[in-house]
């Protein structure tokens, strides 16, 4: 909005601190960048998905994604709103809409992720639907670096099932998302006297895929339950949600970044277009809210998917990766045309 006139007053209120790290890296679509310019070089190319089951590699698909540390996304936004005046506050945290004093501003745009503070606040007007997963997931890193391919890893660990997606986003470092069920945390938990911090336990349970590899976490591991979080309306007066706010997006889509900034995209080319703002939010809402659906029913099959396999292995089913990835590679091979693409 800023680029496109300069006239508009933009302000941002971010809790962190300017240098405060944003986690690890994430996966795009190759094109999800392009509408900021932003050079691919500095990206890192991955263009093989492999699912591996016991070191094992059983699917393997062509993919057009790109990785990149969320540290470095985050620099080069930030960089660009500050080269057009856009007024960055950092380590402003908002405790209470009140703060912010609602009429103060044309629109107030609710970015404040998953756990979004305004969204709670106007529940009543957003209508919001939760449903987790029963499924645990911590985000973690590895130096083993898998070049330009996602893996996606099923391990054993005392009758449970881990998975992990690993791929390489630095010339240094790549992401580890792992899964369990609480049996699965419970076949790694630690002794009351250990000092492993998790970590250790998680590269034990892949340690051949890993390399021998550390896995490394920022600060204690957290295991948490991912969530589909859908609003029946995405504004109220003044206030939009946009981003995890609004939705959420399983990761093992690997989009939900993207989706973010698709909306931030939407909403200023409405505000460009329309007569006043409560227009605008309109428009952006008829024109996002079903491009979302589609995506996150999409994504509730795909968590429904590696919630079912998770289950049918706990319940003695431990053919089920196997037999998953056999189905999963005949439906790829009836789908390949003649030049070999799928
Ligand atoms: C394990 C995992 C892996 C993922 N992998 C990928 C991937 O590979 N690719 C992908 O595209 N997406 C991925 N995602 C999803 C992606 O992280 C989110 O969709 C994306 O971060 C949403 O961006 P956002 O700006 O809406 O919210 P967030 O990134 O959550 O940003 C919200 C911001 O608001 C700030 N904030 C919150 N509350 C306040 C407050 N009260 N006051 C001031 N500031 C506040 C926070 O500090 C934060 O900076 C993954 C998610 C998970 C959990």
């Amino acid at each position: 909005m800023k680029r496109a006139d300069r006239s508009h007053s933009i302000q941002v209120f971010e809790r962190r601190t300017a240098n405060e790290p944003v986690g690890w890296g994430i996966t795009l679509p190759r094109t999800s960048l392009e509408p900021f310019d932003y050079n691919l070089d500095y990206c890192h190319v991955l263009d093989l998905y492999v699912t591996s089951y016991r070191a094992t590699g059983h699917l393997q698909t062509p993919v057009d994604l790109i990785s990149i540390s969320r540290d470095t996304l985050v620099r080069f936004l930030v960089k660009r709103c500050s080269s057009v005046g856009v007024d960055l506050r950092f380590g402003a945290v908002v405790d209470d809409v009140a703060d912010i004093d609602l009429s103060r501003f044309d629109l107030v745009v609710a970015a404040d992720g998953a756990h979004s503070l305004i969204r709670k606040r106007f529940a009543e007007y957003f209508g919001p639907t939760i449903i987790r997963s029963p499924v645990y997931h911590a985000w973690l890193a590895t130096p083993k670096l898998f070049g330009g391919t996602l893996m996606i890893m099923f391990r054993e660990c005392d009758g449970a099932l881990f998975t992990a997606w690993g791929y390489q986003f630095s010339a240094t470092l790549s992401s580890l998302i792992v899964q369990s069920t609480a049996k699965g945390l419970l076949a790694i938990a630690s002794p009351v006297d250990s000092v492993d911090d998790g970590c250790g336990r998680v590269a034990r349970v892949f340690r051949q895929e890993l390399e021998g590899n550390i896995v490394l976490a920022d600060g204690p591991v957290r295991w948490t339950h991912a969530a589909l979080l859908k609003n029946k309306r995405w504004h109220h007066r003044n206030i939009v949600l946009i981003g995890d706010a609004a939705h959420t997006i399983h990761f093992s889509k690997g989009i939900g970044t993207q989706e973010a900034m698709r909306d931030g995209l939407s909403l200023s080319r409405h505000l460009a277009h329309a007569s006043t703002v409560s227009s605008a939010l309109a428009a952006f809402e008829q024109e996002r809210i079903p491009e979302v659906s589609l995506i996150q029913t999409k994504a509730q099959s795909s968590l429904n998917w590696y919630n079912s396999v998770m289950s049918s292995y706990e319940s003695g089913s431990t053919s089920v990766v196997v037999d998953e990835l056999e189905a999963g590679r005949r439906r790829l091979e009836s789908r390949v045309d003649t030049s070999g693409s799928v």
